[in-house]
């Protein structure tokens, strides 16, 4: 089922506003993320579509039926809890067999049903245990299954996988894509680790004080993030934002295009599809990630200040007259600390953010 927003905006008493005029719109069947800092309103906006908060003024809709007022019991939800909510005298295959048994599902298929879940997420051993002789992560996992159980029209996850251990989290998300996937279930999950949005979600809403900054698919966000303040959140290594100024072109470059960014005193050619979106005087701020920055003759010239493996890659830390930069080196590459370098970006990789709005310019 679809799940609309129109202007939906909750002020708790106190008088904070956790969510502001928010308007939003889920595709039936979609994987959606809410992504965003701490206290950015993440786990109201998803108790509100619970129906365990009530929106103070707006219209939320599952499918074409309003449910603003509507009761939890009466939306056909599921939602799963970060602290499991299990109930603590039942086995883990009466957990996950509970809704079904509130839908009158006969016991032969109920029982069914639940240990095919639970397997799926490796429960199958612990299915006559209760939740107290259960780790923090199998009470997690059984939480999760008894929620996929019960095949509701809009599941909804807070911070889902928050508890399992990095092994046992990278195997639950594949399973959990594949389980949305294949039940084709709407699915609203919160987090605030951008690598799980990115990797599970459709689409991801990046959310600042109870608003949305961007709405997009994993890609666009991570490529063309539409202000700094997305750009600053997402990607495991921070975006390079540095201020700079649009001047006349020196005329040297094929691409000075009649003018380029200067940022600390290195001009960048502005990107051909923004040109006429720029005068010179304007004041930017110019967005490079640090895979997109390499080596050059000239460019951005910096000392190296740290090293820091990553794997595969290195994260090479920068000081120059300016802001630090950082880039990323393939593994055996890296500079030796102390030495000088010249950055550059990427062709097609500059994004360019007005200085005093911060929001991204688009090609008109
Ligand atoms: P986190 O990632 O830390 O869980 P979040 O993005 O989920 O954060 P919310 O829990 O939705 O954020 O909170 C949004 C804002 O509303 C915060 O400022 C929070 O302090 C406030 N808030 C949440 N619940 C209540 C409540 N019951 N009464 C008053 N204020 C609340």
């Amino acid at each position: 089922m679809k799940v609309s927003l129109e202007e939906v905006t909750k002020v708790f008493d106190g008088g904070v506003t956790a969510l502001d005029a928010l308007s939003l719109e889920i595709q039936d069947g979609e994987f959606f993320a809410l992504l965003g800092p701490s206290g950015c309103g993440k786990t109201t906006l998803l108790r509100t579509i619970a129906g365990l908060e009530t929106a103070s003024s707006g219209t939320l809709r599952i499918g074409d039926r309003d449910v603003t007022r509507v009761p939890p019991g009466a939306r056909d939800v599921a939602m799963v809890f970060q602290d499991y909510a299990l109930f603590p005298h039942m086995t883990v295959a009466d957990n996950i067999a509970y809704p079904l048994r509130i839908k009158k599902v006969g016991r032969a298929e109920r029982r069914a049903k639940a240990a095919a879940t639970g397997e799926g997420l490796s429960l199958g051993g612990l299915m006559e245990r209760r939740p107290a002789q259960l780790s923090g992560g199998q009470q997690q996992r059984v939480a999760l299954a008894r929620a996929m159980a019960a095949q509701p029209t809009v599941f909804l996850l807070d911070e889902p996988l928050s508890n399992l251990d990095a092994r046992l989290r990278l195997e639950a998300r594949t399973f959990l894509k594949k389980l949305q996937h294949d039940l084709g279930v709407t699915t609203v999950f919160v987090t605030h680790d951008q690598a799980e949005a990115l990797a599970l979600a459709d689409r991801i809403a990046v959310m600042e004080s109870g608003r949305i900054r961007q709405l997009g698919t994993p890609r666009e966000v991570f490529q063309r993030p539409a202000n700094v303040f997305v750009a600053g959140f997402i990607g495991s290594t921070p975006m390079n934002l540095l201020a700079g100024e649009c001047v006349p072109g020196d005329g040297e470059t094929a691409t000075s295009w009649g003018h380029q960014i200067d940022v600390a005193g290195v001009r960048l050619p502005v990107p051909e599809d923004i040109v006429t979106e720029l005068t010179p005087g304007d004041k930017v701020i110019v967005g490079i990630r640090p895979e997109y920055l390499t080596e050059s003759e000239d460019g951005i010239k910096g000392t190296v200040e740290i090293v820091e493996n990553l794997g595969t890659t290195s994260l090479v830390t920068l000081t120059t007259t300016g802001p630090s930069v950082q880039l990323t080196v393939p593994e055996g590459r890296e500079p030796e600390p102390g030495a000088t370098l010249h950055v550059t970006p990427a062709p097609g990789r500059l994004l360019v953010y007005r200085a005093d709005d911060g929001e991204l310019i688009d090609a008109p």
